[in-house]
């Protein structure tokens, strides 16, 4: 096995040739008023790390709660390496080296998605990423409601609240993406100006058929964004192999107004990355502003004057420039770390179907599994459900499972083929996300040790 990148040592590097660049200015020696000791740091520092370590093990393949794990090394170590100058990707006068790395790093995000002459930039969040677009959306079609379903992120009808626009949901069909007979009734009804499709819910990863809405789009002429925030990164392996997933609404992604992708949940980044691409370079009109104390070295755009945000660190720039360079986003690159948790995935649901006590909600689309407690009822679903997720966090750390819950319907367990009693509307079910590579090795013993839980909850 080849052994992955020295931490330590790069983070040295860093530290090292950082202070010497700085250096080169000549010595400044600190403010006494700011100066920590090490036998003062190494109190405080102690009591941090203690604190930090009441927390979930998001690293190890027994967590498949939410979208979280820690990042790749490269990217924590171009992420502390820019740190250390702490450069403001807002204007080039705050950081001209981080904004050509955010304009390489976004450049190949749009390539990944098929938007190659795209406008875009990195975000703090796939929430404002998706609040830019909203608000391109408005600007574009003033007056007009815009549509997602049901299924969509909770943000997208709050960032319409902030906006001032009517949302309108539209229901979704039997695996939860926006049902298109429901959207084109919506069309036939209401000025829509833009739809929102999701290429991967959070809840289920479920992939909104983009490609279809293309064809209805022909017919009603509205704006189409895509929140692939959770499952941009798939198109790397959307190649309809046993091991990919399907190909036809990613490659529809080419031909939409605008996409928000999330580098910090496939793309190994750490917390404080997202990112937006608009087809149509001309909405920066849209952002258009003064700012008299910035913007004076040079003739260019800056990144602040197509960003709703201001001051934004050009450190998570730097830490995905530096993961893409080493891992690019092709199909061969990063493609292959999503493809290892696709086949976690796969198999776990083929696992699960031979279960005698526990089930696949439905077929995973991404590398979001959704599993049943076997149960008569609703209520006895949700009690082992809540048994398991609690049992699971408890158990000693080398047998430990950590999922999370998900709130559905009975008839939404009744339309996937569960047949349980209805004697409570809905139930929470287990729901997990097998986000690290690594679940592909673990995923069987994971499954084995989750059977146990399910027993358990149900004795
Ligand atoms: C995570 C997510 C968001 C919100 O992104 P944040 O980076 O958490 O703000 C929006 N849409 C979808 C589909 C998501 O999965």
């Amino acid at each position: 096995m080849t052994a992955q990148m020295n931490l330590r040592a790069w983070v040295d590097r860093a530290v090292d040739e950082i202070s010497w660049w700085q250096r080169g200015f000549g010595e400044v020696p600190p403010h006494p008023d700011a100066v920590v000791t090490d036998a003062d740091f190494a109190v405080a520092f102690g009591e941090l790390l203690d604190r930090l370590r009441d927390t979930y093990p998001f690293h190890h393949p027994r967590y498949m709660g939410q979208l979280i794990k820690p990042p790749h090394p490269a990217a924590v170590a171009g992420y502390l390496a820019a740190m250390l100058l702490n450069p403001n990707n807002h204007a080039l006068d705050g950081g001209p080296s981080t904004t050509a790395l955010e304009r390489e790093a976004v450049a190949r995000l749009a390539a990944m998605l098929g938007m190659p002459d795209a406008l875009g930039h990195l975000t703090t969040s796939g929430t404002i990423a998706n609040l830019e677009c909203l608000f391109v959306a408005r600007e574009t079609r003033p007056g007009a409601a815009i549509a997602h379903s049901a299924q969509a992120h909770y943000s997208h009808a709050r960032n319409c609240h902030l906006l001032g626009v009517r949302s309108v949901p539209v229901p979704v069909d039997r695996v939860g993406r926006m049902d298109l007979e429901e959207l084109e009734a919506l069309l036939g009804r209401e000025d829509i100006g833009t739809v929102v499709l999701t290429a991967g819910t959070t809840s289920l990863g479920a992939v909104d058929q983009i490609h279809e809405v293309l064809e209805l789009r022909r017919r009603h002429g509205f704006r189409i964004h895509v929140d692939a925030a959770c499952g941009g990164f798939f198109a790397l392996i959307a190649d309809d192999a046993p091991d990919g997933v399907a190909s036809a609404p990613f490659q529809a992604i080419a031909e939409c107004d605008s996409v928000v992708v999330d580098p910090h949940k496939h793309g190994l980044q750490p917390y404080g990355c997202g990112a937006v691409l608009f087809a149509d370079r001309s909405v920066a009109r849209f952002y258009r502003h003064d700012s008299p104390a910035t913007y004076y070295t040079s003739a260019e755009p800056h990144l602040g004057e197509i960003s709703l945000e201001c001051s934004r660190s050009g450190a998570p720039a730097a830490a995905l420039w530096l993961t893409l360079r080493l891992l690019p986003p092709t199909p061969d690159g990063l493609g292959r770390v999503l493809r290892a948790g696709r086949r976690a995935a796969l198999r776990w649901s083929e696992l699960l179907s031979e279960s005698p006590v526990l089930s696949v909600y439905q077929r995973p689309e991404l590398d979001i599994v959704a599993v049943v407690p076997n149960a008569p009822d609703m209520s006895t679903v949700d009690q082992r459900t809540m048994r398991m997720l609690h049992e699971g966090m408890r158990s000693a750390p080398e047998r430990g499972a950590y999922l999370a819950a998900l709130d559905v319907a009975a008839a939404e367990l009744r339309a996937r083929g569960h047949p349980v009693r209805e004697d409570a509307p809905r139930a929470r079910i287990l729901r997990s996300v097998l986000l690290k590579p690594e679940h592909e090795h673990w995923i069987e013993r994971c499954h084995g040790e989750i059977e146990e839980l399910a027993r358990r909850a149900a004795g």
